[in-house]
């Protein structure tokens, strides 16, 4: 067996120790003689692995009591329209528009009331987070939303914007989990697993409860509404059991690792690495703005499209997979989620140093 150094987007390298112990536990969870795969989600056995990942992700974010904590289906993506459908009232959300997700979820937004572009960063490829502190908040607005972590640009919004007491939400896919959040700013927080936490297939939604609404609005799906969900504890139906399971497993590795504070510290480390590195390099560099990178995604170039794809190739013949860029920019991304261990940043900056000695006739 040999496992690559994985720097995917998305669905992205787990912790060893969590695959290793889910192996382990694979023909026979703990004694039940069958896998988490194959078992009842209403058998005691699975309630318990439910009750406990809900434990400690609560713990992990100190989350407090009136936040309801469901695992949903259907990704991030289809956040972008439960969130208006259940927290429209006035038909109108603001939108912070820092990248491609943070886009969709304004147009999809825009299927169900007005989702008012209020800022962007477009006008430089989404570079960079833009001044948050003095938005034209409108006065009607049910929310206003941001995507925290900007996947494919390696953004990151380093503080929250100012609402001007509205209530936000925040798309936390690529960040959830990465450093500590104060949850009592956000009415929602929600954040597919596939990034930072777990296999895809689930999606956290973190909602305070005074959002979630007493009825079921007329008309509306079952299973779109959070109240559905909140009410039965994400279990209405069958819930994404193993994905669930195995996202458990990687909160309690986190709670071993010193829970998020300890994380952050890592995790600075780790993205200081290869930043610091992509600083005196004459070869590579990186296209966002200092003040705003991402410890989760980091994006890089050299500016020659035949340099880059020739360090892609070069790189995956060594052992780094999934260094491409997002289709839609190009160049590299290193994808740094919290189960990379620091070697593997130490290793992809050793070669990427020894790729610009070998390549410096394209300087
Ligand atoms: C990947 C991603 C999405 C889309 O997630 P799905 O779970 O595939 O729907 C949305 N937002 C952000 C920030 C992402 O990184």
């Amino acid at each position: 067996m040999s496992r690559v150094y994985n720097f995917s987007a998305g669905p992205a390298i787990l912790p060893e120790a969590v695959l290793q112990a889910a192996a382990e536990e694979m023909l026979d969870y703990q004694g039940t003689g069958m896998s988490v795969m194959e078992m009842s989600h209403r058998s005691k056995a699975y309630m318990d692995i439910m009750q406990r990942a809900e434990a400690d992700l609560r713990d992990l974010m100190e989350i407090p009591d009136h936040y309801k904590v469901l695992f949903l289906q259907g990704g991030a993506s289809l956040q972008f329209a439960m969130v208006p459908m259940n927290l429209m009232k006035n038909g109108v959300a603001d939108f912070i528009v820092t990248g491609q997700w943070a886009k969709k979820a304004a147009q999809e937004c825009g299927k169900f009331g007005k989702a008012n572009k209020i800022a962007s960063s477009e006008d430089k490829i989404f570079s960079y987070i833009p001044d948050c502190s003095d938005l034209p908040i409108s006065e009607d607005a049910d929310y206003v939303h941001i995507c925290e972590n900007n996947t494919i640009y390696g953004t990151k919004f380093s503080a929250l914007p100012n609402t001007k007491g509205k209530t936000l939400v925040s798309d936390m896919s690529s960040c959830i989990l990465s450093e500590p959040v104060d949850v009592s700013q956000y009415g929602v927080i929600y954040a597919g697993a596939q990034k930072n936490v777990g296999p895809a297939g689930v999606t956290i939604v973190i909602i305070r409860e005074d959002l979630i609404g007493a009825e079921i609005p007329a008309g509306m799906p079952t299973m779109l509404s959070y109240k559905t969900h909140a009410e039965n504890d994400s279990m209405y139906n069958t819930p994404p059991a193993y994905s669930i399971y195995i996202c458990g497993k990687v909160f309690q590795w986190l709670k071993g690792l010193g829970g998020l504070k300890a994380v952050q510290e890592m995790n600075l480390k780790k993205a200081g690495i290869l930043y610091d590195f992509l600083e005196e390099s004459k070869l590579f560099r990186s296209p966002v703005v200092k003040k705003d990178r991402s410890l989760m995604n980091v994006p890089f170039i050299t500016g020659k499209d035949a340099v880059d794809e020739k360090f892609i190739k070069e790189a995956k013949a060594v052992g780094f997979e999934n260094l491409k860029g997002h289709r839609s920019v190009g160049g590299m991304r290193a994808s740094i989620y919290n189960a990379m261990p620091i070697a593997g940043v130490e290793a992809l900056v050793a070669f990427m140093r020894k790729f610009e000695e070998e390549n410096m006739h394209y300087v």
